[in-house]
């Protein structure tokens, strides 16, 4: 039977007008566990940081008029009145003409104003040279200088990285309210694939998409559960589908969705429940077999066995779902523009991905070079593209020379890439 493949926009809307992703709920998080999670509520500082105003500097706090005539070689004499110890509150009051000691991070002393740096100060007996003036504030952080109290200094659907962390733990807070991570399940299936660890019998090979999937999906927020590798066989198919559907939010199979005899998954699917299949192949090189469908509102996809072919498709048609569903902020893909190192070519009425690896030349321009055109399913590809090259439907080809942008894996350049300094000759919009 000819059927009119879905053009990926076309597939990408057909998904929309059947699944909206939404976050799949809240639960309090201790602050040691909230890496890389989405925040579900606004911060809001319940304290000043710091909380006092404090030194910044090793040395003598001053009231700053007292130094104003201060000079290299005409210091101005101050009484010793003290030491101020770190971690408690001064006992000592800076009066006119008088300093005291304090090291960096201690409050600063009642009747001071400044600190003088050690380096600027001479101490003989009870007087203190001042060799250089100072002005009113200098070398102090006032309280609530960095965040006031009351000031909303994380917002809902921000990712909680190293730098968010260390803001909640100056504000003493110990739970965090998050998104909860959408549960995603990977299923690979095909009698050919064997868990690692097993033996590799003849004509057998290694799961690798269960690995490359689930880490796809812990990439994006998403918490992959492996269900592992299901024969090409419908009544087991059909069962750790239906088993797996009750208990996650998505799920992602890989392999059986060809037109082979023994690609049975579309058959399965459909018999799941409502609406069932939703696509049915798409346009895309590579990644044709891709398959869709809703089963009673939690979206699974199928994709090709190929590894190369399932990551990409994950990147175009899971990832941003996941990401929605995790509550974060919507992000444009990491994308970097570069030259085309040779012409790459499109399939005739499909849009087309060339995997490509990036290396910089002398002038610190990027070079993108296809990994592998058109083996979608050698391994080797993904290990050594740093990214790909989205080639339209009505485009021959991207010509040697011409601008290419690049969508990243990641949205660090990886090997030779890096080398090059790139954060010169490249832009990306991914904020972060
Ligand atoms: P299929 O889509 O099932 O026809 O598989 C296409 C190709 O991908 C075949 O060569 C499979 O052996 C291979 N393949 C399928 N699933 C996996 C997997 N989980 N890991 C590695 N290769 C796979
Ligand atoms: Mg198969």
């Amino acid at each position: 039977m000819f059927r009119k493949l879905l053009s990926l926009d076309e597939a990408k809307e057909v998904f929309k007008r059947n699944f909206l992703p939404k976050p799949v709920g809240v639960e309090s998080v201790p602050l040691s566990e909230v890496g890389n999670r989405v925040l579900a509520e606004d911060i809001v500082a319940p304290l000043d940081i710091p909380p006092f105003t404090r030194s910044m500097v090793d040395g003598y706090a001053v009231r700053a008029v007292d130094t104003f005539h201060a000079e290299e070689n005409e210091p101005a004499t101050l009484e010793f009145c003290g030491y101020i110890a770190i971690g408690e509150l001064p006992t000592v009051t800076v009066k006119n003409h008088t300093t005291a000691e304090i090291v960096t991070g201690a409050p600063l002393p009642k009747g001071a104003d400044a600190v003088v740096m050690l380096e600027y100060a001479v101490r003989q007996d009870n007087t203190v040279l001042i060799h250089r003036p100072v002005s009113a504030g200098e070398k102090v952080m006032t309280a609530g200088s960095d965040i006031q109290k009351g000031e909303t200094i994380l917002e809902k659907g921000q990712i909680s990285h190293s730098r968010e962390i260390g803001t909640l733990a100056a504000l003493g807070i110990t739970e965090v309210v998050m998104y909860k991570r959408p549960k995603v399940a990977v299923i690979s299936t095909g009698a050919e694939i064997v868990d690692l660890g097993e033996p590799l019998l003849p004509g057998k090979i290694y799961d690798i998409n269960t690995f490359t999937l689930s880490a796809a999906i812990r990439e994006c927020g998403g918490e992959p559960t492996s269900v592992g590798i299901i024969p090409d066989e419908m009544s087991q198919l059909k069962r750790a589908l239906k088993k797996t559907l009750t208990m996650m939010d998505m799920v992602v199979t890989s392999g059986g969705v060809s037109v082979g005899p023994k690609d049975l998954i579309p058959q399965v699917l459909n018999t799941l429940g409502k609406p069932g299949i939703i696509i049915s192949g798409i346009a895309v090189k590579p990644g044709k077999p891709t398959t869709v469908a809703v089963i009673d509102g939690k979206p699974v996809f199928s994709l090709p066995g190929n590894p190369t072919s399932a990551l990409l498709m994950f990147y175009q048609l899971v990832r941003p779902q996941i990401r929605c569903m995790t509550g974060a902020y919507e992000k444009a893909p990491p994308i970097v523009k570069a030259v085309a190192e040779k012409r790459m070519f499109a399939e005739k009425g499909r849009r087309t991905f060339v995997m490509v690896k990036l290396t910089g030349d002398k002038n610190g321009q990027l070079i993108a070079s296809p990994a592998a055109l058109g083996l979608s399913g050698a391994i080797t590809t993904l290990a050594k593209a740093d990214g790909f090259v989205e080639i339209s439907e009505d485009q021959q080809f991207i010509d040697a020379g011409d601008e290419a942008s690049v969508c990243l894996f990641n949205p660090e350049i990886n090997r030779e890439g890096r080398k090059i300094g790139v954060s010169s000759s490249f832009t990306r919009n991914d904020p972060a």
